[in-house]
């Protein structure tokens, strides 16, 4: 139950997980302004609640400065597969660099908690496993993954000094690779095109040999922790990680979704892309300790039967 209607600016509202979050704010009694440039995003995803008079979409630009009376912000503008946001890196790191600058001073003037949803990838391709919060990183600054990589780190280092030079309130999550419904068809990462495939009865395409890990973690579970995280006290600034610390090679993957989707396809394998992380799994302790000892609750199984039934419906 809301004790207080808060106004609050979802920047991506129209993407996979921007459209979960702008759902779940409104449910908790929120007013939410959704901004989206409908790059990677799309109206489908939140037409639903388009009648609603707490909610209101607004087709910007993060790019562009940006002014309206909030209390929370969310920062989730950027693509986030590797397809689209090598598409036109440039875009990419101005949306993560000048975007973080145009919504950091937005939280100034409006003494408004803000929150950027950082990644994984801040730790490239890790040397160290499990993912603690004060593992710097193996980052390649000029490979095909840095305007992401590097763009993420960019706004995480101008959160922290918006932070120490100008007390703005923020917070920052690491999110580890989040699936669900509402993920585009054709975006190109991993469950997404499995499942797709699978449903298609086409090849599913490995890249490499498949012995590459990653942890799956469902939406439901980010969305509790991205909210639960806003709303800590502002003694709890982050980096955070937030994801689901099982881990399972993308070969694993493969045959859960031939198994769900009872398929005929078959695998098959394709070049690895260039600087492809080998494996990644949070350290999510500090998730635990910080955030009311939150854990994801999804499994994989559990998870991947909500996506498929999704696009079976599409
Ligand atoms: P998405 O591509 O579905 O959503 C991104 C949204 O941002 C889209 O609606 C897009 O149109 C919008 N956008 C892009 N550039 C913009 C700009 N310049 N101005 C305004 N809007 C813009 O991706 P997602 O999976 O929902 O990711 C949301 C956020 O979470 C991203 O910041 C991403 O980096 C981060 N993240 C996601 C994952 C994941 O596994 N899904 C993992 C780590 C971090
Ligand atoms: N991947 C794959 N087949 C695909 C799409 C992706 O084998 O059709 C692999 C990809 O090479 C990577 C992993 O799946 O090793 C996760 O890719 P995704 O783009 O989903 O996320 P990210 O690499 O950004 O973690």
């Amino acid at each position: 139950m809301v004790i207080q209607r808060k106004k609050i600016l979802v920047t991506g509202g129209a993407g996979f997980i921007g459209s979960h979050l702008c759902e779940r704010l409104l449910d908790d009694g929120h007013e939410v302004y959704c901004l989206d440039n409908f790059f990677t995003g799309n109206k489908d995803n939140i037409i639903h609640l388009l009648d609603n008079p707490y909610f209101e979409l607004i087709r910007h630009d993060i790019t562009m400065p940006f002014f309206i009376e909030v209390d929370q912000i969310y920062n989730l503008a950027c693509p986030a597969s590797p397809i689209h946001y090598q598409q036109n890196p440039i875009k990419t790191i101005k949306t993560s660099v000048m975007g973080a600058i145009n919504m950091l001073g937005l939280a100034k003037r409006n003494y408004a908690k803000i929150l950027q949803a950082s990644t994984s990838e801040v730790y490239g391709d890790p040397f160290i496993h499990p993912q603690t919060e004060d593992y710097w990183g193996n980052v390649n600054p000029i490979g095909p993954r840095s305007c992401y990589d590097e763009g993420k780190r960019c706004a995480e280092s101008l959160f922290v000094n918006y932070y120490q030079q100008n007390g703005v309130d923020i917070k920052i999550i690491r999110i580890f690779n989040t699936y669900g419904p509402k993920m585009q068809p054709n975006d190109g990462r991993v469950i997404s095109n499995f499942v797709c495939q699978a449903l298609n009865g086409e090849d599913i395409t490995i890249y490499g040999d498949g012995r590459q890990t990653r942890s799956f973690q469902y939406v439901d579970d980010l969305i509790e922790a991205m909210v639960r995280m806003m709303n800590s006290d502002n003694t709890i600034q982050g980096p955070i990680n937030i994801g689901n610390p099982i881990e399972f090679s993308m070969l694993e993957l493969a045959e859960k979704v031939i198994k769900q989707t009872n398929t005929k396809s078959k695998i098959i394998f394709l070049p690895k892309p260039e600087d492809d992380p080998s494996q990644r799994q949070p350290d999510i302790a500090l998730a635990q300790k910080h955030l009311d000892n939150w854990k994801p609750k999804v499994s994989l199984d559990e998870g991947l039967a909500k996506t498929i039934a999704y696009f079976k419906n599409r």
